[in-house]
């Protein structure tokens, strides 16, 4: 795998932080865990979007692009940060915002949406559930044309085969924390949503034969399509970057996590996302990070993952919507068995 042969932005000063989590590993009583602080990322707030748009703008740049278009759903980390990248780059910005759960997109929210407005988004519009995004985008895209800039589209999560390349790169940022710091790992456990992150690892694990499996924890979809979609990106990554292809089986999404649907919180989130603030002093986010943690301590509950396991919990950021969520959900979880 050569990454080098890939245009890219740096956004990150070095690598992010792999530390052990002593504290939750007594909590939990059972594996080894570790964290990898990809919350702690370039760009405003950090986050797992840092890593496909340093690829993605660094395409955007060679293209002569002067404004960045992309879509998330409200209080969305990949539109907050491919903002930022936007006014680090001195481009324009436009977001649509696709409302999932309908009336949620709030514009003077805290968290995410305050920031739109601060970091100076070049226009921002609410579509709803079910529109057609790539064509939604492709409106704006013709807007900027005709006003004589030049755009350039970012699809949803950053998750195609360029912007999953970060997270090969991530893939092989660990592998040599985990060399240099004499920690082999067991397992890797990662929120997947757009499937950018999961297909990236899971890619850049294949290609440097690292023979370490990835669970995924679902935020939105059921367990086969959210698969489907990680293969298949997966795949088209390693095309992509030359490498061996992820087989089907190497591809694993738990949706037991999820709740009653995306963004919406769950007792076994606010549990995770208190326990870790409490014994770490590591902040979740309601949406992603802490639906992957309470899978992960699910799993160790329930002794799927065994006590001599040293396991690793991709961290991958999202707490700027923590001010502007839910914790009142009985934090008292009631924990559906995890089916296959
Ligand atoms: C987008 C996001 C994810 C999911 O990553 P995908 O590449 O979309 O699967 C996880 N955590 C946070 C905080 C995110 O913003």
């Amino acid at each position: 795998m050569n990454l080098a042969r890939f245009p890219r932005r740096r956004y990150t000063p070095g690598f992010t932080p792999l530390e052990p989590l002593p504290r939750l590993s007594a909590a939990l009583g059972g594996p080894d865990i570790w964290i990898k602080r990809d919350d702690l990322l370039g760009l405003a707030a950090g986050g797992n979007k840092t890593r496909k748009l340093e690829f993605l703008v660094a395409d955007a740049l060679a293209r002569g692009a002067d404004t960045l278009i992309t879509v998330g759903a409200p209080q969305s980390n990949h539109c907050r940060l491919t903002l930022a990248a936007a006014a680090k780059e001195g481009l324009k910005c436009r977001l649509i915002i696709e409302e999932r759960v309908p009336g949620s997109y709030a514009a003077d929210a805290l968290g995410n949406n305050l920031l739109f407005d601060l970091m100076g988004v070049a226009a921002l519009r609410v579509v709803p559930l079910g529109a057609d995004l790539a064509a939604e985008m492709e409106k704006d895209a013709a807007e900027v044309r005709a006003a004589g800039g030049t755009p350039y589209v970012i699809v949803g999560g950053g998750s195609n085969p360029l912007g999953a390349l970060g997270y090969a790169a991530c893939a092989a940022e660990i592998m040599a924390q985990s060399f240099d710091q004499g920690v082999a790992f067991d397992r890797i456990i990662v929120a997947s949503g757009s499937a950018g992150t999961h297909s990236g690892l899971l890619a850049g694990l294949v290609a440097l034969n690292a023979g370490i499996p990835v669970t995924g924890i679902n935020v939105r979809r059921p367990r086969a399509e959210q698969e489907g979609n990680v293969h298949r990106l997966a795949v088209a990554t390693a095309e992509l970057l030359g490498t061996p292809a992820p087989a089907a089986s190497d591809v694993v999404c738990l949706a037991d996590w999820v709740g009653p649907g995306y963004s919406l919180p769950t007792p076994e989130m606010v549990e995770a996302v208190r326990m870790l603030a409490a014994v770490e002093g590591i902040l979740l986010d309601p949406v992603y990070s802490g639906k992957a943690m309470a899978g992960l301590i699910a799993l160790v509950r329930d002794g799927a993952i065994k006590a001599g396991e040293k396991l690793l919990f991709l961290h991958t950021g999202g707490s700027p919507s923590l001010s502007h969520c839910d914790l009142s959900v009985s934090a008292t979880p009631s924990y559906s068995p995890v089916s296959s």
